[in-house]
């Protein structure tokens, strides 16, 4: 293997744990394995949690859903961001419903003598998915469809969730409790949150179920700001991401390194040709800035990051040779690089670093 990452199973378990230990046994944790999980891979990661006893996934899409049913999964799914289809009421794949006029899909699809479980998502002030209809039209919308059709859940998302700054959260809430309010019964589930109204502990946000996907993972993003409460949450990330060191050489004092030549060898220095690219995953605008550990050390990405290989300063680990392994995001000896770094350094978010995983990396599963 030239590239893999390393997913400890006791990690996510771990990370699951600690969700349902701060929540508590009257708050289903509904985990969101969306995106091939994060780029931990969706279906080992399905197992691992429904063997620790999770009931229910989320996904966003009927495919994804597909995917855990046929490697057998039989946990409730939740599927948050796709449009009604037979699929969905064949595999008993939940949707959630953003358009009242996505009803009456919904209930052609039902068969004749049951009724289909959905959750309405409604769209509390964050201006992405979910109906922004007017309480009565909602309640009239789910009266009008309860012979074949049932409101298991409604749900909403916040847009600033970490943001104590604004009263964004305050008013999302307070027009989905009038929502909530129109309806003629509570649904079984009310949920709104994902990881850092969880990882903050904004209690009132918590309803029946909570929807944590990066916390899963290890990951609390971004920082909350402003008057913010302590952190109750405490996770661990359960990835690391690994490549071999093709090749080792020796660079003469002032050549270049790499397309573009963007480094240039200040004195004589040794490079290590990583077997990692941005084609992996690795984000192209850490060339010249980030860096990996090699030989149980922090060392400097020197150059451009290339589609399949990336050029490291191994001057200062003499001891380093051609088939080492290189940690890109992890942790040896106490050193540690995490994506939220990595993230920091190549202008984007935690959750796009580890999303954006390629296929090609090798999936390794450890206790
Ligand atoms: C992705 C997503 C989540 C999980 O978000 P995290 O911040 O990763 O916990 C929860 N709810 C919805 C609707 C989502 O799209």
């Amino acid at each position: 293997m030239r590239c893999w990452i390393e997913v400890s199973r006791g990690r996510l378990v771990a990370n699951f744990e600690a969700i349902r230990q701060l929540v508590g046994p009257r708050v289903e944790v509904c985990p969101v394995v969306k995106a091939d999980a994060y780029g931990h891979g969706a279906v080992e990661v399905s197992r691992v949690l429904a063997a620790a006893g999770t009931r229910w996934l989320a996904v966003s899409s009927l495919d994804e859903g597909l995917e855990l049913r046929e490697a057998g999964l039989s946990t409730r799914i939740l599927v948050m961001a796709d449009l009604p289809a037979a699929e969905a009421v064949r595999h008993n794949l939940t949707l959630a419903i953003h358009d009242l006029a996505s009803l009456p899909d919904l209930a052609r699809l039902s068969p004749t003598g049951t009724r289909t479980s959905y959750h309405l998502k409604t769209d509390s002030g964050m201006g992405r998915l979910g109906t922004r209809a007017t309480p009565t039209e909602v309640a009239r919308a789910v009266a009008a469809h309860a012979s074949a059709l049932e409101l298991e859940g409604i749900m909403t998302h916040f847009a600033s969730a970490a943001n104590y700054d604004t009263g964004q959260t305050e008013a999302q809430l307070a027009r989905f409790s009038a929502m909530l309010a129109a309806l003629p019964a509570r649904p079984r589930y009310v949920h709104t949150s994902a990881t850092v109204p969880v990882a903050y502990a904004r209690r009132s946000a918590w309803g029946d179920m909570i929807r944590p996907g990066h916390a899963i993972y290890g990951y609390v993003s971004p920082i909350a700001r402003g008057q913010a409460p302590a952190r109750e949450l405490e996770v661990r990330p359960a990835l690391a991401w690994k490549a071999r060191l093709l090749t080792i050489k020796d660079i003469p004092a002032g050549e270049p390194i790499g397309y573009g030549a963007m480094y240039r060898a200040p004195a004589p220095m040794r490079i290590g040709i990583v077997a990692a690219g941005y084609a992996d995953g690795i984000p192209h605008r850490l060339g010249n800035k980030g860096s990996v550990i090699a030989g149980g050390r922090i060392v400097p990405m020197v150059g451009a990051v290339s589609m399949d290989v990336s050029t490291i300063d191994l001057t200062t680990v003499p001891s380093a040779k051609p088939g080492d392994t290189v940690t890109l995001l992890g942790e040896v000896n106490g050193v540690s690089i995490d994506a939220q770094q990595i993230a920091r350094l190549a202008g984007t978010i935690s959750y796009s670093v580890l999303c954006g995983i390629s296929a090609r990396v090798a999936h390794v599963y450890v206790d």
